[in-house]
Order: C-alpha cells, then sequence, then structure tokens
C-alpha cells in the first residue's frame, strides 16, 4: 500500500457581493490573528490559542492557526509573515457536495463564522474529478484545505490522500487490455482478447443502463410537475435520492468492472479520453447533453480512481471511430439497429455483431496500436493548463512542504 496525497483545485464559481464580503471578512480577521499570534512569538498550540481565540472565526480556522503559527515560530523560524497568506481550515471544516443536476455539479461549505458557513458552487480542475469522487464516495480522506484570492476569484485548495496498491511492474506490451466502453444503452461494456487474439469475454451491464435513464427521466417529470406547483424543496430532496440511487449504481458496475479486470492476467484498463468526448457528443439538448456527459463523466472518474486504489493500470485512448469501425478488419460500417454494427466490408468474415462489444474491442486495440497514452500526457488540453498554472500563494517551506505531492498516476 502507497499513501498518495494530491492537492485539488476548486475555483469558487461568481460567489455574490454578500458571499464576495464574508469572504474577505473571513479572510481579513483570518490574517490579524495570525499577525496577532506571529508577533507574540506563540510557540505551542495553548499560547496561539489564547491569542486567536478572541476572533470573530470559525473554529476550524482557529485550530488551524493554532497548528501553523507554532510551525512558522519554531520549525521554519520565519522572520516575516508575508501579507498574503491563504486561509487554512482543518479538515472538518469543509464539506464538499456533488449536485449532478445543477449547472454546476460541485458545490463547498466554507465556514465563516463560529456558526455561520456558506455554501458556494465550485468548479473543480476536470483532469481531478477522480479524486473528487473518491472524496465523495468516502474512499479518500479529506485533510487541510486552503481559501483565496487571485486577481479578484477566489479558489480553494483541498487536500486529500488515499491508500493505493502498487501496481505490477509488467512492461506495457506483456499487458492484456480490457477495453471500457461507456454508453448510454449498456452503461459500461468491457472485453478484451485471448492469447488467440479472439475477442473473448464480453460483459455487459445493459440493464443498469435501463434502470439509469429510467431514474433520470422519473426525474425530469417530476421536477416539471413540480416545479409548476412550485415545490421546489421537495424537488431537491426527491432529486437527491434519485442521483444517489443512480450513484450507486454506477458504484456496484465499477466494482463489478474492477472485478473483471482482476481476473484478467496483468490487465490494462482501456478508456476513451474524457477531453475528445467533449467536443464530439453530439446529443440533442444542452440538458441532454450535459446529463450524458455528468453519467460519462462520473463513470469515467470512478473506474480510474478504484483501478489506482487496486494496483490496477489505466490508459486513455483517442476515441475516434471506435464505434464506427469494424474491429476485425477496420472498414467503417454502421448501425442496422442500436445494438447492431455491421461490417460493410464484403470481404470481411464479420458481418454483424454486438455493436458496444464491437466498440469496446476497438477501444483495446488502440492500446496495442499505439495510440494509447498516460494520464501525464492527456493532461496537456487547455483548461489542464490553465489550472496547472495556479498554485496556492507560498510564503514558508511549511506550505511547500505541505503541499508536496506524490504524484497521481505517475509510472
Ligand atoms: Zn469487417
Amino acid at each position: 500500500m502507497t499513501e498518495l496525497t494530491k492537492t485539488l483545485e476548486l475555483k469558487l464559481v461568481e460567489p455574490n457581493a454578500h458571499k464576495r464580503r464574508k469572504l474577505r471578512e473571513t479572510r481579513e480577521a483570518y490574517q490579524h490573528a495570525l499577525q496577532d499570534a506571529f508577533d507574540a512569538e506563540c510557540t505551542s498550540q495553548t499560547e496561539a490559542n489564547d491569542v486567536v481565540v478572541t476572533y470573530d472565526l470559525s473554529g476550524y480556522a482557529k485550530n488551524a492557526l493554532k497548528k501553523y503559527v507554532p510551525q512558522l515560530t519554531t520549525t521554519y523560524n520565519a522572520a516575516e509573515l508575508h501579507d498574503d497568506h491563504p486561509v487554512r481550515f482543518t479538515n472538518e471544516g469543509l464539506r464538499i457536495d456533488h449536485k449532478p443536476e445543477n449547472a454546476i455539479e460541485w458545490c463547498v461549505k466554507i465556514p465563516h463564522h463560529e456558526d455561520y458557513h456558506l455554501w458556494m458552487p465550485a468548479q473543480p480542475n476536470p483532469d481531478q474529478r477522480d479524486w473528487l469522487e473518491a472524496l465523495n464516495a468516502g474512499d479518500a480522506e479529506m485533510g487541510e484545505s486552503q481559501l483565496f484570492e487571485r486577481d479578484g476569484t477566489w479558489y480553494l485548495h483541498v487536500t486529500a490522500t488515499r491508500d493505493v496498491e502498487e501496481r505490477s511492474k509488467v512492461s506495457s506490451e506483456e499487458r492484456t487490455p480490457i477495453g471500457v466502453d461507456i454508453g448510454e444503452i449498456s452503461l459500461v461494456t468491457v472485453c478484451h482478447r485471448d492469447d488467440h487474439g479472439s475477442p473473448t469475454g464480453p460483459e455487459l451491464w445493459a440493464d443498469e443502463g435501463k434502470t439509469v435513464r429510467q431514474l433520470r427521466k422519473t426525474y425530469f417529470t417530476a421536477k416539471r410537475r413540480l416545479q409548476t406547483r412550485g415545490s421546489e424543496r421537495i424537488v431537491e430532496s426527491f432529486g437527491d435520492d434519485l442521483w444517489n440511487q443512480i450513484d450507486d449504481v454506477f458504484h456496484r458496475v465499477t466494482r463489478e468492472v474492477m472485478e473483471y479486470a482482476e481476473s484478467v492476467k496483468s490487465p490494462v484498463l482501456v478508456l476513451e479520453d474524457l477531453t475528445y468526448i467533449r467536443e464530439s457528443m453530439d446529443y440533442g439538448d444542452f440538458m441532454n447533453r450535459r446529463l450524458h456527459g455528468w453519467g460519462f463523466a462520473k463513470l469515467h472518474a470512478q473506474i480510474r480512481y478504484k483501478a489506482v486504489e487496486k494496483g490496477i493500470t489505466v490508459e486513455t485512448v483517442n476515441p475516434r471511430n471506435t464505434s464506427k469501425e469494424c474491429h476485425a478488419c477496420g472498414e467503417v460500417g454502421y448501425r442496422p439497429r442500436q445494438a447492431t454494427f455491421k461490417c460493410t466490408n464484403d470481404a470481411c468474415w464479420m458481418g454483424e455483431y454486438q455493436a458496444d462489444v464491437n466498440g469496446a474491442i476497438n477501444i483495446a486495440d488502440r492500446y496495442l496500436s499505439g495510440e494509447s497514452h498516460s494520464r501525464e500526457h492527456t493532461d496537456c488540453n487547455d483548461s489542464a493548463e490553465d489550472w496547472g498554472r495556479l498554485t496556492a500563494p507560498q510564503d514558508t517551506q511549511a506550505d511547500a512542504t505541505q503541499q508536496e505531492t506524490l504524484g497521481t498516476y505517475a509510472s
């Protein structure tokens, strides 16, 4: 077992004037308390407590200060304070909530005063979604968080830790690629090739796909009905319940995908690269697109983090035409029915094939054809670069040490 720690980056989405004022109040009170405790040269938690206790801050910020100030004065011997310290909160202070039905899916609870906190929508770094899913599922542990402002935008950095298995040291040629196709009809489809190259062990989670579609439909029907009656609160609690049921289905399916992978010798789970999918989704209206995108991103992230937890390698590939090409001859075919792929090459033995399984084999084959890339390389999209440039204010060595991470998917 290895412990991975990562700093998760979230951007608070357009807080209104009231919330901005509250955030600034928290920051000011925190800076003053920090300066006071530092000037008083507090070297223990008790000494720091005596200083910070009078400030109008949440207990989480005070407790973070009690730990931080003695570190500054004793361990790091800081001579003076930088004037732009992030506000720190201890791990119990922050809550993260996932509301898939909202345009901004994630929400964070930020402590303000003793009994007062702010719930705010937050946009995570898209490449860290697997970590948020792990936190949300209780499979990662939250550590300290830091709140700060950069050029008028507020950010929250959250430390998260989880235990992962060591990955086996098998070369990529010796691995067995398992194609993982995430879809609307069959929620997930997996397949791999045996030692002779024949597709084997296809598994489809089609009933689960149906269940999820029905739960979504129930939600939107009820939402429309209840909204005309002005029952927003009922919609919300009803929605929470349905989304939790969907989440349960997702967790069960992703657990079963891991079992599948563990039954295969030296497995590597091959997924489609999400950054391409986002561009090529051609679903009808915005809501459908977003919902599909939501389910897709969530399953994708759950598979990624559960695989890392179990020491199973994950790779992503360019999904271009994975559902349109024949896995036997490579020719572009078509779907006479949703579940059927038909090859149009007369010389090809295949004819018709289960469409999702055909897609899964194509995905698996891209790993071997050299089209796969490890997560490190797929992280190079625009949004990731934006996030990559963003670092929390660093003042002392204490920050540098705390923010050190082991890396996530580095092989
Ligand atoms: Zn063919």
